[in-house]
């Protein structure tokens, strides 16, 4: 698979990422703390001193859209359903990751509404005391599930959606649904769910013409809409195309259609932050590929055939599944997770120097 350090991209946003020193020194914030300093409370710690309270967990791989960006047309090669993590194995992990600490989940896929027991998915982790139940989610299967996943304690959901216009829906997911995801939409920023946000994969020529008519829908409502770079996961090679949109101009983009745009606060993964005065929303900006932040990662990534992944950009994998099935107790699954997380990579940088991505694509790492 083509890698970003590989990427032959003629038209790279006038960015060579290889060599941009500033861009790559960017990634170096981490914050060398001693180990002992990070010794706090029953935390997940890795060797540079970074805490993990955070989990993402791909409860499948398999979707109703075919994304361009993340997978082809027909599929990318799913695993057996036998490979995957059962509901209860998944429920498992939910209360070992609590009691070592872990106090925020974000369900992903693959599509996690496409999950049978989604819902009880959420009721487990909100009843083992897990503070913070976001899931990420194409919208397409929204409608019927807002107020059960509200009822379920869902505390926040991000919706992925790249364009409001219909044609370029279809373009770009392959699928026809762009009203079913806008009719869930409406009803998320309805429902008393905390957080709701959109995820909108920013490419040139695609919808960077967009941005206004996306910032407007966060005119009236506390919607935050999340501008994020291609990533080079995706087997049909988008990112070869063009396509790939930085960061920074994203950022030049959006402030010069709202030159009035105020600097507003937001969470660890969203690099800049804005918010259009008298608007009741706000827009972030997601480095995904440059990682300009990614030297501060704290998140803990199961895939759903149950391997955590310490890195997006890293092909180690260690098989939380295999000990379940072979009887590991609570405490040697937590070691397992601990000791996954404690040769976390410094950066992506770093992990991708170390070889090459194992998986095709977004929906086999959970994003
Ligand atoms: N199916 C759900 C969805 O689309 O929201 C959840 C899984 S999807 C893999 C999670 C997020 O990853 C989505 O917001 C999607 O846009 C993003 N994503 C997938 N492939 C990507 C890529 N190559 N670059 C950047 N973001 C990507
Ligand atoms: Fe499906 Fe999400 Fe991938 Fe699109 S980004 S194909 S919706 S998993």
């Amino acid at each position: 698979m083509e890698t970003a350090e590989s990427a032959p991209d003629p038209d790279f946003s006038g960015i060579d990422l290889e060599r941009d020193t500033d861009l790559v020194r960017s990634t170096k914030t981490l914050i060398h703390k001693p180990v002992s300093s990070a010794l706090n409370g029953n935390l997940i710690i890795d060797q540079f001193g970074r805490t993990f309270e955070y989990v993402r967990i791909a409860l499948n791989e398999r979707c109703n859209l075919r994304c361009v960006y993340c997978m082809p047309e027909e599929g990318v090669d799913f695993l057996p359903q036998n490979d995957l993590l059962t509901t209860d194995e998944i429920m498992r992990l939910i209360s070992v990751l609590s009691e070592n600490g872990v106090s925020r989940i974000r369900f992903t896929g693959g599509e996690p509404l496409l999950h049978k027991d989604i819902i009880s998915l959420v009721e487990c982790a909100v009843g083992t005391g897990i503070k913070s139940v976001h899931m990420t989610t194409n919208g397409l299967m929204l409608k019927k599930h807002v107020k059960p996943l509200f009822d379920a304690g869902l505390t926040g959901i991000n919706i992925s959606l790249d364009t409001l216009d219909h044609q370029k829906f279809v373009k770009i997911t392959r699928r026809e649904g762009l009203e079913q995801v806008m009719e869930g939409l409406r009803l998320a920023l309805a429902s008393p769910i905390p957080s709701v946000k959109m995820n909108v994969v920013f490419m040139r020529d695609f919808n960077h013409k967009e941005i206004g008519e996306f910032l407007e829908l966060t005119r009236d409502d506390p919607l935050t809409i999340r501008f994020i770079e291609l990533m080079p996961f995706d087997a049909h090679q988008i990112w070869k195309t063009g396509k790939f949109f930085g960061a920074e101009k994203i950022e030049e983009e959006v402030r010069r259609i709202y030159p009035d745009i105020e600097t507003d606060s937001g969470t660890a993964t969203e690099h800049r932050i804005f918010k259009i005065p008298g608007y009741a929303g706000k827009v972030g900006i997601i480095p995904a590929f440059t990682r300009s932040l990614c030297g501060e990662c704290n998140r803990i990534r199961v895939t759903a055939d149950g391997k955590i992944r310490n890195c997006l950009y890293s092909d180690d994998e260690f098989d939380l599944k295999r000990l379940i099935q072979n009887g590991a107790t609570d405490m040697e699954i937590g070691k397992e997770i601990r000791r996954a997380m404690w040769m976390k990579p410094e950066d992506g940088w770093v992990a991708q120097r170390q070889g090459n991505h194992g998986r095709e694509s977004m929906t086999q790492i959970g994003g």
